[in-house]
């Protein structure tokens, strides 16, 4: 028997932006404990805006398990946030999300790494010397820095280790801006991979000083890129039935929707979608071949052969905004269109 160090973390209900919060249990099992092994736990739910002082006890539910490889027998506990009742807290979004084992999901997180106030790396009044050019998949001191690299790679390593599937890192377009990439399988599995892998980046930025910057436009209204969190899904008739009839009618649902996915795709977004830098205005609603600046980007593999089958990107969600719910509300619209 060994005690493991068990961090079961979770969001908040703060809005429009949930925060990440996590706190130790520890247990003894004999090797490293399955999902079905751990035990509910409970919070102080008036310390985190879920509930009144009086009646403040809210429910932690493990609903996913990583191994910790900063801990010696440590791990993280993804938890969904229930009632003292056993249902879904308000502000609970993984809950609404429909069951889909054939649901794919492709995340790109886009963030600034950000100390005193400004991005990384920047002068502490106005700009860099250079502005925006060289930063993206660059290299070198003078467009780097030097600390950077090192916590973007140690936040890679403690992903893999975490058993999370990344599928890539990128230096980004504004100086101190970088993305990583992450693919599942399943209706909810990309998306708490996700919040895991926020919180690892969250936790390793403490020791250098910096924060994560997760804002959209964190520059305001500057030619300094914003940043967004492209999702990438398909569904198993999308992949392997597609067609254009069914795509045009799913376009269709996405377009009558355009106020719902907004509303769930990160705050402030007015303020990156303004059909600039490889967006779409916020208030339009397009799709296109290879189209960057369309809302939902159509790879040519989609359109292959006339076929109409694989992934579609959508570019609107934004840096900040929740995978659950954006997840939750890609698969609702999708629901709403019949398949033969
Ligand atoms: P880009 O920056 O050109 O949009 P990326 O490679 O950063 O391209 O992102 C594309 C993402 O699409 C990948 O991260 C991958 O996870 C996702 N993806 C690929 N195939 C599928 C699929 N069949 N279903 C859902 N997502 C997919
Ligand atoms: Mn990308
Ligand atoms: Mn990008
Ligand atoms: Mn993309």
């Amino acid at each position: 028997m060994a005690k493991y160090k068990l961090e079961y973390i979770w969001l908040d209900g703060y809005t429009p932006v949930p925060n990440l919060r996590g706190k130790t249990q520890i247990k003894e099992f004999a090797s490293f404990p399955a999902l079905e092994e751990l035990p509910l736990w409970g919070f102080d739910g008036s310390s985190t805006r879920q509930a009144p002082g009086g009646s403040s006890d809210c429910v932690l539910k493990p609903v996913a398990i990583f191994p910790d490889s900063t801990r010696k027998n440590g791990a993280i506990v993804m938890c969904e946030v229930m009632m003292p009742d056993g249902t879904p807290h308000p502000s609970n979004g993984r809950a609404t999300i429909l069951d889909d084992p054939g649901a794919w999901f492709g995340f790109e997180q886009e963030y600034f790494l950000y100390q005193d106030g400004r991005p990384l790396g920047f002068p502490a009044d106005g700009f860099p010397k250079v502005g925006q050019g060289p930063y993206y998949c660059g290299v070198g001191y003078s467009f780097m820095g030097d600390i950077a690299r090192q916590i973007v790679e140690e936040h890679l390593d403690l992903c893999l280790d975490a058993g999370i599937n990344h599928e890539g890192i990128n230096a980004e377009v504004a100086k101190g801006q970088w993305e990583f990439q992450i693919f599942g399988k399943g209706s909810k599995r990309a998306a708490d991979e996700m919040w895991v892998a926020r919180y690892l980046l969250q936790r390793v930025c403490e020791k250098y000083g910096i924060d994560v910057e997760y804002h959209c436009k964190p520059l305001g209204d500057s030619d300094w890129n914003g940043s967004g969190m492209h999702a990438n899904f398909s569904t198993t008739y999308l992949r392997e039935t597609g067609g254009k009839e069914y795509f045009e009618a799913l376009m269709a649902k996405f377009a009558e929707n355009v106020e719902e996915h907004i509303a769930v795709y990160g705050p402030d977004n007015h303020m990156r979608l303004t059909g600039l830098h490889e967006t779409q205005s916020i208030d339009k609603f397009s799709y296109g071949v290879a189209d960057r600046g369309a809302s939902i980007r159509v790879p040519h593999s989609f359109v292959k052969d006339g076929k109409y089958q694989g992934y579609l990107e959508d570019r609107r969600p934004n840096s900040q905004g929740d995978p659950y719910q954006i997840a939750s509300r890609i698969l609702k619209t999708i629901s709403e269109v019949p398949t033969p």
